[in-house]
């Protein structure tokens, strides 16, 4: 019980604070001196354990009366009428401060705190837990049992290799047999086919997406306005689109970029910086395809997105939201919420098994190439023990 030690004190003053006024109307009578004691001497036993418990939460938030001046609500006003919510509002002020002390112990080459960065939706950047929530309602968002535990794994920090496993990746001459660290990290250097699956199915989206909004879109097309400066031949890009048949090209670039290295350090100086390592990827894309406008959609394995392609998904939402048939809704903002929830939820899930395709590969050698593993009817989740029945 100690870690929620203070979660007890907020529930025990909110709740007293929420049921006072009912007490004090209904009972006041039978429970002497039931309005004072509640500052100052304690008349009884309750009165104390709230005095004790208001001191505690105090305590923990840092001053003297935190909880009075957060809940604007003193004891005579809790006695004149019934007060809801106030335990809600302290618990989540004493896991605010719990959460804010847990991140500033991380050390930020940790596992955990690349874990933070790369799945966060901070900024107005949802996708990332989009596959966590999203109802299997569409093949696009069906997760297999054992991708499921993969990556619900990947997402605690959960090793998911046993001790001396071996890559089992298939190359020209057999299995790459190199020993996989306890989070197979090795998988994304590794599994070149499901990586390039993964890839892919998000580029297919992408196009999916623009042709909806209206555009005509192609995949792989090169782009004779762009050269490439190396090779000086036309660039091919991941998504070509153009509205009309004059109209300039315009291009979707998809990148997906793993936060630690084969060996499972973090490939930058510090988590806090993803968000840098993120935007530096999607210059280097606009570099590439200049002079002709490109949309990076780069991405965390774990599916944080740039801050590009999340105003890039909301313009392709207002311009499908600009057609005819769409223009006649009852309400345009339910249909683009609609919308924003539908293209996030696709393509967080293709995100997702795309990874763990790729780390089943390493694990099993049977993903890859997009092949998914048949889900089973019933399966036993064991997340404890770190051992893998289900292949
Ligand atoms: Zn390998």
């Amino acid at each position: 019980m100690r870690p929620l030690r203070e979660h007890r004190a907020a529930a025990f003053v909110g709740c007293w604070l929420q049921t006072m006024a009912h007490i004090h109307t209904h009972h006041g009578q039978a429970i002497p001196h039931f309005d004072q004691g509640w500052h100052g001497a304690p008349v009884h036993a309750f009165h104390r354990d709230f005095q004790d418990a208001n001191d505690e939460l105090d305590r923990y938030l840092g001053e003297r009366g935190a909880v009075a001046s957060m809940l604007q609500v003193s004891v005579a006003d809790a006695l004149s009428r019934e007060r809801p919510k106030l335990q809600k509002e302290l618990s989540r002020a004493v896991a605010a401060k719990k959460h804010t002390e847990w991140l500033d112990r991380l050390d930020p080459k940790c596992r955990a705190a690349g874990i933070l960065a790369a799945a966060s939706a901070e900024g107005r950047r949802p996708l990332a837990s989009e596959w966590l929530v999203s109802v299997p309602c569409t093949q696009t968002q069906q997760i297999p049992d054992n991708n499921y535990r993969v990556l619900i794994k990947v997402r605690l920090g959960i090793p998911i290799t046993l001790d001396g496993e071996k890559c089992r990746v298939q190359m020209t001459h057999g299995q790459c047999r190199r020993q996989l660290a306890e989070h197979a990290d090795h998988a994304f250097a590794c599994a070149k086919a499901a990586r390039q699956s993964t890839h892919d199915g998000a580029a297919d989206l992408s196009a999916a997406f623009h042709r909806e909004a209206g555009h005509r879109a192609w995949r792989e097309a090169s782009v004779p306005e762009a050269r490439s400066r190396i090779k000086n031949k036309p660039i091919r890009a991941d998504v070509l689109t153009r509205r009309g048949p004059t109209d300039p090209a315009e291009c979707t670039e998809v990148k997906i970029r793993h936060a630690w290295t084969s060996k499972g350090d973090l490939q930058i100086t510090r988590a806090d910086q993803w968000d840098n390592y993120i935007a530096a990827e999607e210059d280097s894309v606009k570099l590439k395809y200049d002079p002709v406008r490109v949309r990076p959609w780069v991405f965390s394995t774990l599916g944080r997105p740039g801050e590009q392609f999340c105003s890039d998904i909301r313009r392709l939402v207002r311009e499908r939201l600009d057609k005819s048939d769409a223009r006649r809704a009852v309400s345009r903002d339910s249909l683009r919420q609609l919308l924003l929830r539908r293209w996030r939820a696709q393509l967080s899930c293709t995100l997702a098994i795309g990874v763990s395709n790729t780390l089943l590969d390493a694990l099993q050698g049977t993903a890859a190439c997009g092949d998914l593993v048949a889900p089973r009817p019933t399966q036993l989740y064991d997340l404890q023990s770190h051992r893998f029945t289900g292949y």
